[in-house]
């Protein structure tokens, strides 16, 4: 007898839904207000428990720059006003720039200031983009799904098993609360180490790039304004992100990029000596530290799955791909895949077409393969670009520098940071934005 007959008997309720989403993170949770927000019935679960928000605490470690193209979607959703009662910070200019000062004749070739600054104004926005820490917007996106009358949240729960083979049909999932879930679609949005990427036998090609992100929240004497800035050295970025004034106070998120051992050696130190050593290396743009709020860091890794479909399964956000986080992008891809995940599904099943079959989802992972790539393709650039020593990828550095400071590349740059080519891609393949 299986283990499924075995617990048959225990089985309290078969619940069906259009569409089952494993994973209420920020990428499932958005997908699921979108298709419930559509009038399609969606259950979404989550093996941890919704965030606990309390504002008058400090701002959390983990905080995304979510850029105007995923902004627009969320207030599509009435999300956005959720998480503007709440907290978070605009960003309308980006300073990128290398500090590798030398002597080099290709340094005093290019002698030129190599400092770019993108400006909001450059694409008609009022914002880049926004801080926002992670908790927050998860905790926004939950509570928006608990409006919404055709979504169910469950937290706290967990696929106990899948019961029948991946190509039937109908998949039937048995959860931990003992409840038996059934839906012709599941979407895993469970993350990098995704348990529906398993069972539907995806495979991923996975990259480790030797380095990982040290990140640490600071309180500022300061208000840090709306300017984010990026140096790039030989070692990898340093980055630093104003984050949302809390209780009169003020915050900023600091990214450094550096060697694992590196990074040991900085979380062994004590607040004070750690705060002397950021402070000695970070360029001589970042205002006084008062004091060290929280602090990690990230192991850096690449991770794509092979395909990002099978019948009646899609994979969306870090569950189809992990990316460098370099130019804040992984959670905006995961956002774009439920944008046009949303369109794809709902444009067939308003025609009453299979909206779970091969066909209509193959749509949806062409087009963001492609995006996908072209973006992690860029990210690489960067990573591998800045850090080399090659002299002809040193002298393409410096004339990528100098051509980013004329006008229609920089307005380009700016409206691909900004998330905005998405509609293209869309419009290649004829997909209409519901
Ligand atoms: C240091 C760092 C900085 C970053 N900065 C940015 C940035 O500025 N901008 C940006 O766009 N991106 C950024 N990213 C990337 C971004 O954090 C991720 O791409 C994003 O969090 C992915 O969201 P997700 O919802 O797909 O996955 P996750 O956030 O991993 O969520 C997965 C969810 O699934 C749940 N889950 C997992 N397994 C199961 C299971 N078996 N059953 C049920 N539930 C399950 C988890 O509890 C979780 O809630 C950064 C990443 C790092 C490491």
């Amino acid at each position: 007898m299986s283990t499924y007959e075995n617990q048959a008997s225990d089985i309290k309720k078969v619940l069906h839904y259009d569409v089952i989403i494993v994973g209420a993170g920020m990428v499932g949770a958005t997908l699921a207000c979108a298709l419930a927000e559509q009038g399609m019935q969606v259950l979404i679960l989550d093996s941890a428990l919704s965030p606990q928000i309390d504002l008058t605490q400090k701002p959390g470690l983990r905080v995304s720059a979510i850029h105007i193209a995923s902004v627009n979607f969320l207030k599509k959703l009435q999300v956005w006003p959720l998480l503007s009662a709440k907290r978070l910070r605009p960003f309308t200019h980006m300073e990128i720039w290398e500090t590798n000062p030398s002597n080099h004749t290709i340094d005093r070739l290019f002698k030129t200031d190599q400092s770019v600054v993108l400006d909001c104004q450059h694409i008609g926005e009022q914002a880049l983009g926004y801080f926002i820490e992670n908790d927050i917007f998860q905790a926004a996106l939950h509570e928006r799904l608990e409006a919404l009358p055709t979504a169910q949240l469950l937290t706290g729960v967990s696929i106990d098993q899948f019961i029948n083979p991946l190509d039937h049909a109908e998949k039937r999932i048995l959860l931990t609360n003992k409840n038996e879930y059934v839906s012709p679609l599941i979407i895993g949005a469970d993350g990098m180490l995704s348990q529906v990427r398993s069972w539907s036998g995806i495979q991923t090609n996975h990259t480790t790039y030797g380095q990982s992100a040290f990140v640490a929240t600071v309180e500022l004497p300061t208000d840090p304004g709306f300017l984010t800035w990026q140096a790039f050295t030989a070692q990898g970025p340093m980055a630093f992100l104003p984050l949302p004034v809390c209780a009169n106070r003020y915050y900023a998120s600091l990214v450094w990029y550096h060697t694992q051992i590196h990074h040991q050696a900085l979380m062994a130190l004590s607040d004070v000596e750690l705060i002397r050593q950021i402070s000695q290396h970070f360029p001589q743009q970042l205002p006084p530290i008062l004091s060290l709020v929280s602090k990690n860091t990230f192991p850096l890794s690449k991770q794509i799955a092979t395909s990002y479909v099978k019948p009646g399964v899609a994979l969306i956000g870090d569950a189809a791909h992990t990316v460098h986080p370099l130019a804040g992008q992984g959670l905006n891809l995961g956002l774009q895949d439920a944008i046009t995940l949303t369109d794809v599904i709902v444009t067939a099943w308003k025609k009453g077409e299979i909206y779970a079959s091969l066909d209509v989802l193959k749509t949806y992972q062409q087009i963001r393969q492609a995006d996908t790539r072209h973006m992690i393709w860029l990210l690489e650039a960067c990573h591998y670009g800045f850090m080399s020593h090659n002299i002809v990828i040193k002298c393409l550095r410096k004339a990528s520098f100098l051509g980013a400071k004329y006008q229609p590349i920089k307005r380009y740059i700016t409206e691909y940071g900004a998330g905005k080519r998405l509609k293209i891609l869309q419009n290649m393949y004829k997909i209409p934005s519901i």
